[in-house]
């Protein structure tokens, strides 16, 4: 189907056709900067979820696939992402209307980098190299990695298609099949791309895709005797009952990435002020504040933090806020209605548990029939508080005031999440010291939430277990096999 010139495939997509759910439900999916209706699309769940896993089985069994030449599935991977390339106006544009985020996001940073992420990978597909063991001279031990068979993945909504990218490069390059699920609200650019991936040479039944909910085809996935992993981003909550499917079913690994609040420390000696403020007012509302790894607990040393909140302020005060479509839009719209009431309840919360609202804290442009919400700064907040200890995912900054270095760093690592901390400061003893004690996957000097494919990427604690990107997650996708040869009794 084609609306708006976009190509909208709303089937699920299982061994290499797009197929109706078996129960030929379907449910609505939205466009959250209206609240319109864009498709129908097929609400699969246990059966479906079934036929999938069977159909990348017998892909990987068979060797279609996971046999194939290095080199081979290097050309092929080199070829979805030049499709995926070849659409990306088009992929932009289809991203922005199912998420709500501005199209200069999508064209710039989604689509873009999931083509970057599948080209990297396509290329390390080729120079993955085993190793052999230093046993005694009448033994030859060698060490292989290989593919763990059928991927079972399941992702969140706020970057549908790169996050897509982080578990498809890796998992696909190192011969495994793969049955995705995408968020219930973001299946459309995957659904997409499905079909691209085919063009490409990527053999039926290797990569399936199948909508629908988490209760359901998630929790089939979790369950699913076929699969031999699975690879999770989503909230810890989720996180627990994927571990939990593991235990009742197959013991399939279960790979985490989780949530985050990130504490972005500021100290008194901070080298750049206006740097420091401009990091901190988008390294938390980029995205509306829907990444796990928001800055969302600013963390300052009292006797400059009148300073820097208003610097902020001022920031946060020229921020467009608007159509997702418009190109000078920098902020769209909030996933959906149920998660707009989620931040609006951690607002009103914060207000009543006594932080002082500095701006922002309401609804806007509800004329729209969209889901929109000001990005809101807290300010004299405590570190118990709900604003500071929940995953709020949404544009609110909470501004806790530290008296010293010391005790900011006791307040970011004071938190069940462990994903990402930064630090402001031009002291390299404090910074290398610091950094040291901070509890993250990643910690970011003078900067926030710098990142780039060619490093690891995962938390610690409820942040999670798996690490994506750069060459330890093709580890991930891949267990080590220990072959040992006696060459002389
Ligand atoms: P979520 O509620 O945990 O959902 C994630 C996925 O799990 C969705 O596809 C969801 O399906 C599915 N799911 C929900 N309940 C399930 C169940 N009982 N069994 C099996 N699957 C189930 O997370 P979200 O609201 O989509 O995304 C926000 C979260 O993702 C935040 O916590 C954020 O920090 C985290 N995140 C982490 C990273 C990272 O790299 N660490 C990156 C991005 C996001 P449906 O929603 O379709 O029902
Ligand atoms: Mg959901």
């Amino acid at each position: 189907m084609t609306s708006n010139n976009l190509t909208v495939r709303n089937l699920a997509f299982i061994n290499g056709n797009y197929t109706a759910a078996v129960t030929g439900k379907v449910y609505p999916v939205h466009n959250p900067a209206d609240g319109t209706v864009i498709t129908e699309v097929s609400a699969c769940d246990a059966i479906d979820v079934r036929c999938a896993a069977q159909h990348a089985r017998a892909a990987f069994d068979d060797g279609r696939w996971s046999s194939l030449r290095p080199s081979d599935k290097k050309k092929r991977m080199l070829a979805f992402a030049d499709l995926i390339e070849a659409n990306a106006a088009e992929l932009a544009a289809l991203e922005t209307r199912n998420t709500g985020k501005p199209i200069r996001d999508t064209e710039t940073v989604d689509i873009p980098k999931s083509v970057n992420m599948l080209r990297w990978y396509a290329e390390a597909a080729d120079k993955i190299y085993g190793g052999v063991a230093p046993t005694a001279p009448s033994v030859h031990a060698f060490i292989s990695r290989e593919p763990l068979g059928v991927i079972g993945a399941v992702i969140p909504w706020n970057f549908p298609l790169y996050l897509a990218a982080y578990k498809l490069g890796p998992a696909l390059v190192t011969g495994n099949s793969i049955v995705i699920k995408p968020a219930d609200q973001t299946p459309l650019s995957l659904l997409r791309v499905a079909e691209l991936a085919s063009l490409a040479g990527i053999p039926d039944g290797v990569l399936n895709v199948v909508p629908g909910s988490g209760e359901s085809v998630g929790q089939a996935l979790g369950l699913d005797p076929d699969v031999d992993a699975l690879a999770f981003t989503g909230s810890p909550q989720v996180a627990k009952r994927f571990l939990a499917y593991a235990a009742e079913s197959n013991m399939k690994k279960v790979m985490i990435e989780g949530g985050g609040k990130c504490a972005n420390i500021v100290l008194a000696d901070v080298e750049d002020l206006d740097r420091a403020a401009f990091d901190a007012a988008w390294g938390v509302f980029f995205n509306n504040g829907q990444v796990c790894s928001a800055g969302s607990r600013l963390v300052v040393e009292e006797s400059i933090a009148d300073q820097l909140i208003e610097k902020i302020r001022n920031l946060t005060a020229n921020i467009r806020v608007g159509d997702p479509s418009d190109p000078a839009t920098e902020i769209g719209a909030i996933i959906d209605e149920r998660h707009l009431n989620n931040i609006e309840r951690f607002v009103r919360g914060g207000e009543s548990d006594g932080a002082i609202l500095v701006c922002g804290g309401k609804r806007l442009l509800e004329h729209t029939g969209g889901w929109y919400f000001e990005p809101t700064i807290f300010d004299h907040a405590r570190n118990d508080m709900d604003i500071a200890r929940d995953e709020i995912f949404g544009p609110v900054l909470t501004v806790i005031r530290a008296g010293d270095a010391e005790e900011a760093i006791d307040i970011a690592n004071d938190s069940q999440f462990a994903l990402g901390a930064a630090l402001w400061t031009q002291d390299v003893t404090k910074a290398l010291k610091y950094a040291k004690q901070l509890r993250a996957g990643q910690v970011w000097v003078n900067n926030y939430d710098g990142s780039d494919l060619t490093v690891p990427w995962g938390g610690f604690r409820l942040s999670g277990t798996g690490r994506d990107k750069s060459l330890e997650a093709l580890n991930e996708y891949t267990g080590s096999k220990a072959t040992w040869i006696e060459v002389a009794r």
